[in-house]
């Protein structure tokens, strides 16, 4: 039987959008399908009031690979955003990530001497290796900084008690002794002008894409139609669950229009007191620099992934990693379906770290044929 496409790719997010984009520039046709009503995965921005409303949580682009950053400016400009955040710790104020301000805020200092010196006296240090995240992070930025600004959010996050997470997950806990706000370190950073919405407008341009069809309801009638599949959904979820559910965690977005045109002044701002119930309010026109009259802002509620709820953050502890590495054992056998993406390969990527491997992957693909 004749197959229709080359390719059929399932999920419009970034990686099987650049998948798409990068495959029909080579001559080869492709079907996109998408189980949402729009494309994009977690960029999608919504307009509201004139605002590009980050659907799915605040998306800052960031990288240091200047061939990356190239290569996304081929689609769409930046603005010259760049991203701090601002704690909120019953009412008290502090920049993010620590840095000489919000040294100065907690403990009066003037000068990186004094903090390095409150610090020292605020570690504490577990002669035996470290053993989870609430060690790690008494051990690196002590007392003050753990109970004020890392303990509460890391519960709401994770939903575990920070000395039951791996010290992993805070792996790098950057303490800048410098007067500086900035929470990326890497050279190219900003919003694309116009949204994210413009970057897939372009990437999809001239590929087939067919919104509102999830996989597994057509899944025998959908395979067939291609030569080969690129899967960038749950790859548990594609093995029905064969060897077990990876876990996730997942989130609760609520977006609330105001009638004011400056909210909280700043685009994030994290509420690290476990009694607040949300771990952050998003405001999303200062992303942009919009003068819009009114504002949108949204209130990010960390949950427990359950049957109906979106995968956000996969959580790589040692269960699940092990499960996961028993899916990819598998896949290995799938020789015409590629596994690209957060959810295929469970694995935390920012959106440069997409680009790059989806980029590899059609190189690879393209010259075995
Ligand atoms: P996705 O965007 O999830 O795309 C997968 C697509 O597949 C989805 O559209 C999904 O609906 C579709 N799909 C799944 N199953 C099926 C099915 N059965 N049938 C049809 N379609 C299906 N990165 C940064 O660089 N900077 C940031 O500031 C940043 N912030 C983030 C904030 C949050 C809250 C989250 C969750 C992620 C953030 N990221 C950030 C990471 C960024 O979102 C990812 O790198 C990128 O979106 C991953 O693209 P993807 O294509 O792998 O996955």
């Amino acid at each position: 039987m004749t197959k229709e496409y080359d390719y059929l790719i399932i999920g419009a997010g970034l990686y099987g959008s650049i998948c798409a984009y990068e495959l029909q520039k080579r001559g080869f046709s492709c079907l996109v399908i998408e189980k949402r009503d729009h494309v994009g995965g977690n960029m999608y921005c919504e307009k509201i009031n004139d605002i590009n409303v980050h659907k799915y949580g605040a998306h800052i682009f960031h990288t240091n690979d200047e061939r990356i950053w190239k290569y996304i400016n081929n689609f769409v400009t930046f603005n010259n955003y760049r991203h701090s955040v601002i704690a909120n710790y019953r009412n008290e104020l502090y920049n993010l990530p620590f840095n000489m301000n919000t040294f100065s805020r907690l403990w009066n200092v003037v000068s990186p001497s004094e903090a390095h010196k409150i610090i020292e006296t605020q570690r504490i240090y577990n002669t035996s290796k470290i053993k989870n995240l609430e060690e790690h992070a008494l051990q690196t930025v002590g007392k003050d900084i753990y109970e004020k600004l890392i303990k509460g959010y890391t519960m709401k996050q994770w939903g575990r008690l920070p000395s039951q997470l791996p010290a992993s997950i805070l792996k790098r806990i950057p303490l800048k002794f410098t007067f500086n706000n900035d929470y990326f370190n890497d050279t190219f950073q900003g919003i694309p002008n116009g949204g994210y919405n413009k970057l897939f407008d372009q990437l999809l341009a001239n590929v087939e894409v067919k919104l509102a069809t999830d996989f597994f309801k057509e899944k025998i009638q959908l395979i067939a139609l291609a030569k080969k599949v690129i899967y960038t959904g749950p790859i548990d979820a594609f093995y029905n669950f064969e060897y077990g559910h990876l876990d996730y965690r997942s989130l609760d977005f609520k977006h609330n229009i105001l009638d004011c045109n400056n909210y909280q002044g700043t685009s994030v701002v994290n509420y690290t007191d476990i009694n607040v119930p949300y771990t952050r309010i998003i405001e999303h026109k200062h992303f942009e620099f919009s003068n819009a009259p009114s504002t949108v802002i949204t209130y990010e509620f960390p949950k427990t992934f359950e049957k109906n709820s979106e995968p956000y953050y996969p959580i790589n502890d040692e269960r699940n990693n092990r499960l996961y590495k028993q899916y990819e054992q598998k896949s290995k056998n799938d020789k015409n379906i590629i596994f690209g993406g957060r959810l295929a390969e469970y694995k935390y990527y920012d959106m440069h770290q997409i680009i790059a491997a989806a980029l590899v992957k059609i190189k690879e693909e393209t010259l075995k044929i």
